[in-house]
């Protein structure tokens, strides 16, 4: 199937509107992506400061089967571009009474530490696991992840083997017929907030993780996340993509309630074909004119759930924290009523759960010599919880700091920071467009998923496209390039009528 002399424009630069780039690119078509940042990546680009190097946004690479689909997809293969080292453990578990669990993809040491918290949890593992593995084989090798669900009856046909399955009980609740103690069922349920979820009400397929972590490892990429968006970038180019950065889209033109075009901030450009991967609300509130718009009118947009926000903290330090892995959780005491403030109140927590990114443990060349580079992500709610971060945040960073010298144990760890920077949901809001600072957009739930999420096709125009993590199956490494492979099948299907 060929693209040849279509004009393909990608709004947005994330993991989605890359691997789609290089999707369609290598169909034939002519893709130019506008990004409205200085640099392609979207929450995955890099900060570069004082001899730190940060990721700023995702950290984790799992699912290595996914990411080379992409390569292959053009013909190439990804160890000419990418090196990818596996991390054991994947990540440490801080629990707030200070043990930990070092949670890796090793039956046996799994099980071992497991016993330690109760010892029917170490028992029941493997039929985890089990079940984790059955969703997995579903959503990943037969393909529902990236079945478009553009129908009602696509998702009607799928619910008898999901109810089988599992997959409609919160994530939570699916994880309490497994295990008893606590831990271990913070352990398997928190990966929703992963790609933006509250573990209590995102549905059990994304109990599909804990496998896939298992059998594909989590792994670390040198010199960061940010490696993978220039292999991608390095991958469209060669193709003969074009990317122009600094130059946000302001409109997607139509005709006739077909796409023509769309207009940046420098220029207009024609399209047969135009792909949003900028933030879904943002995409028909901002950029699709409302008389073109029967579906996302505003009113519908507001009635969507949008996914949590978080707080990122950069801080580049003058010596090392054995204490923390290169990936560390840390939960707090009623992490039940954090989830709540954040999911359903909408209030600033500050009991605090967080997640730190030291990339330095693994790679050196992150941080200055002996020193340490890393991140802590605090989630927060989105800003439906009207906070003003410009005011509120320093004291907020303060508070997270102090906890982690004097709670957590960082000994003199305020003396060690010689470069910090915060990223807030305003941030979010401004300079990626996320409406209310959401950083994972649309939030998965039960009630917004497959046909139920905004679709990969716009039911509103013609022509126009949606990738990302917004649309079907959702966000994370693995989930948006699966969209994009989504939104893929369904251009080639609709444009050469297979
Ligand atoms: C803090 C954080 C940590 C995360 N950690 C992980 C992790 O460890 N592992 C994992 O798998 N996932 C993680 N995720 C999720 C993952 O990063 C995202 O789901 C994924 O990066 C989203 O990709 P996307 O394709 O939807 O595009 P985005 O990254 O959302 O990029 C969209 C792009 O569109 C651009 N844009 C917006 N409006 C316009 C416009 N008008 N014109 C031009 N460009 C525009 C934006 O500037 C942005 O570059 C994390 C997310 C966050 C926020």
């Amino acid at each position: 199937m060929t693209l040849k002399g279509k004009n393909v424009v990608i709004i947005g630069s994330g993991f989605g509107g890359l691997a789609l780039g290089i999707r369609l690119q290598s169909r034939g078509a002519k893709v130019t992506i506008l990004e409205k940042q200085a640099a392609p990546g979207g929450h995955a680009q890099q900060l570069k400061a004082e001899g730190f190097t940060f990721d700023m946004g995702p950290s984790l690479v799992t699912a290595p089967d996914v990411v080379d689909q992409i390569f292959q997809s053009a013909g190439k293969k990804m160890s000419d571009y990418l090196e990818l080292i596996p991390l054991d453990p994947y990540y440490r578990i801080y629990f707030h009474d200070g043990s930990y669990l070092d949670y890796s993809g090793n039956t046996e040491r799994m099980k071992e530490q497991l016993a330690t918290f109760h010892p029917k949890d170490a028992a029941r593992y493997d039929a985890f696991m089990e079940s984790s593995r059955i969703m997995e084989e579903a959503v990943i090798k037969k393909g529902l992840g990236t079945k478009p669900f553009m129908t009602l009856k696509s998702m009607i046909s799928f619910a008898p083997k999901a109810i089988r399955l599992g997959v409609f009980l919160p994530a939570y609740t699916f994880v309490k017929r497994y295990f008893k103690d606590p831990r271990s069922r913070f352990v398997f349920s928190f990966h929703p907030l992963f790609i933006g979820g509250n573990p209590f009400k995102a549905p059990a397929v994304y109990q599909m993780i804990p496998w896939l972590e298992k059998e594909g490892g989590v792994h670390y990429t040198p010199g960061g996340m940010y490696s993978l968006i220039q292999a991608f970038t390095s991958l469209f180019q060669e193709l003969g993509g074009h990317i122009h950065t600094s130059e946000p889209a302001t409109r997607i033109e139509t005709q006739n309630r077909r796409v023509t075009g769309v207009k940046s901030s420098q220029s207009f450009y024609p399209a047969d074909i135009v792909v949003s991967n900028a933030d879904f609300y943002h995409t028909y509130h901002d950029l699709v004119d409302a008389g073109d718009r029967k579906k996302w009118r505003n009113k519908k947009l507001e009635k969507i759930d949008y996914s949590m926000s978080s707080v990122l903290i950069y801080l580049g330090l003058d010596r090392k924290y054995d204490k923390l892995k290169h990936h560390t959780l840390i939960i707090s005491k009623d992490y039940k009523r954090l989830i709540r403030n954040i999911f359903d109140k909408k209030k600033v927590p500050f009991d605090f759960s967080m997640y730190l990114h030291v990339p330095s443990r693994t790679d050196k060349t992150m941080a200055i010599p002996g020193g340490e580079s890393m991140y802590v992500l605090v989630p927060v709610a989105n800003q439906l919880s009207r906070t003003n971060w410009d005011e509120f945040s320093e004291m907020f960073v303060n508070s997270i700091l102090h906890y982690l010298e004097h709670s957590f144990g960082l000994e003199d760890f305020s003396k060690h920071i010689i470069y910090k920077s915060v990223f807030t949901p305003e941030d979010f809001q401004k300079d990626r467009n996320n409406h209310l600072g959401a950083a994972w957009g649309v939030e998965p739930k039960l009630t917004q998923s497959a046909y139920l999420r905004p679709h990969n096709r716009s039911e509103d125009i013609q022509g126009l496209y949606l990738v990302g993590a917004s649309t079907h199956p959702g966000a994370g490494l693995p989930g948006t390039l699966m969209t994009a492979e989504t939104t893929e099948h369904v251009i080639l299907t609709e444009t050469e009528g297979v």
